[in-house]
């Protein structure tokens, strides 16, 4: 059994599958993805989660290379402009101190986004595999056959194997209520991975017209200088893209602004007015027009501070028992993929 339906759990779930095992995916969302997660607001398609995947290892790109036939992912980009604010314009700060205005970076790397929003991408992985949605695990619980997954219902399933891809303290937190024995060197270590919030606010422009929103009405996509997005255009805001210069929106522009770091964790507790207030008034600031029936999204894991580079982890863990996902193999789209592939072989073994 795997909990997580994100990249990691589905990754490991396919890998298995194709070995023949026999594989129940649970996810407590409503849809598969976890951290690649697309939502749509009045027509538009916002990414909220992972705005674009990279591949830096052969294997990596091999899978996204196999997504591009399917047709689920499309080149994006291949870099974009590290936005400093001038007076009321976007800047690009180049390595010497200058500043010039809409310049994309390129470093070569080719970006990737799901064609229909980056669930697109998740969708696809789950395709033919036994997934249970909306299902919650309160506890995983050993025995002399395996192990037990229990859910919030109290319904239990029984495994030979278990595959955790939840933020790692809280996969330990699953064991620890199912009295399963973890070395302590392991469960310290595993406690103490800490992940940054990233508070995400989606929403439209304000094009100048009332009838704007209700047709559909776009203002350009130049909104954002070419590929439609910026990073860190401002200290509160890390990231800001255009879902309909992106290509995955059928309209907007429809903004995605991913607060920093710092800001998400003094705001995290700050309702969404409050939010939505302070970055519109950073994004005025910065000559973008005001923004529109804004939505928020918290994410409290939004990515390991320091990840790993082992792939899976096993040690100090009944045999059987192996916790994956980006903590282990890189805080992006690729560790999540590699961690997965890494748990699944070693279930195998
Ligand atoms: C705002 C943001 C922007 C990002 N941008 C990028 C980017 O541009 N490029 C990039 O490569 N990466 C990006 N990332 C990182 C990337 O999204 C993650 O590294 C990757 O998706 C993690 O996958 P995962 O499978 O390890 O974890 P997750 O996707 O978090 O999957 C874990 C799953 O476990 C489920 N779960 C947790 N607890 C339980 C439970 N008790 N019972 C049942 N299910 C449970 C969750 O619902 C979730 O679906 C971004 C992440 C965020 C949050």
């Amino acid at each position: 059994m795997i909990v997580g339906a994100g990249i990691a759990g589905l990754t490991a779930a396919r890998e298995l599958s194709s070995r023949g095992r026999r594989v129940i995916v649970v996810d407590k969302g409503r849809g598969v993805g976890g951290r690649i997660a697309t939502r749509r607001i009045d027509g538009a398609v916002f990414d909220h989660g992972a705005q674009f995947v990279t591949a830096r290892s052969s294997e990596f790109q091999g899978e996204v290379e196999r997504w591009v036939q399917a047709g689920v992912a499309a080149l994006w980009s291949h870099g974009f402009a590290d936005g400093l604010v001038g007076d009321g314009s976007l800047l690009t700060r180049a390595a010497d101190g200058s500043d010039t205005p809409h310049m994309p970076a390129r470093d070569g790397h080719p970006r990737y986004r799901g064609v229909d929003g980056m669930t697109s991408i998740a969708k696809h992985l789950a395709r033919g595999l036994d997934v249970r949605l909306s299902t919650a695990v309160a506890s995983v619980t050993r025995d002399a056959n395996g192990f037990e997954v229990i859910d919030a219902t109290g319904s239990t399933t029984a495994a030979s194997a278990v595959i955790l891809t939840p933020p790692a303290p809280q996969s330990i937190a699953l064991l620890d209520a199912g009295a399963v024995a973890v070395d302590p060197d392991a469960r310290t270590t595993l406690s103490a991975i800490g992940y940054e919030p990233c508070i995400a606010v989606l929403a439209f422009v304000d094009d100048g017209s009332a009838a704007g929103a209700a047709a559909g009405g776009s203002i350009g996509s130049g909104l954002l200088p070419e590929p439609g997005a910026l990073r860190r255009p401002a200290p509160q805001v890390e990231w800001i893209a255009d879902n309909f210069a992106k290509g995955s929106s059928p309209h907007g522009p429809a903004l995605t602004i991913h607060c920093s770091p710092s800001f998400s964790a003094e705001h995290y507790q700050s309702d969404d007015a409050t939010i939505v207030d302070r970055i519109a008034s950073i994004i005025r600031g910065i000559g973008l027009p005001a923004l529109r029936d804004a939505q928020v999204k918290r994410w409290r894991y939004s990515a390991p501070v320091a990840p790993l580079s082992i792939g899976a982890w096993t040690d100090g863990l009944p045999s059987g028992l192996v916790i994956a996902g980006d903590a282990f193999m890189g805080a992006r789209v690729e560790g999540a993929f590699l961690s997965g592939l890494a748990a699944a072989r070693a279930v195998g073994r």
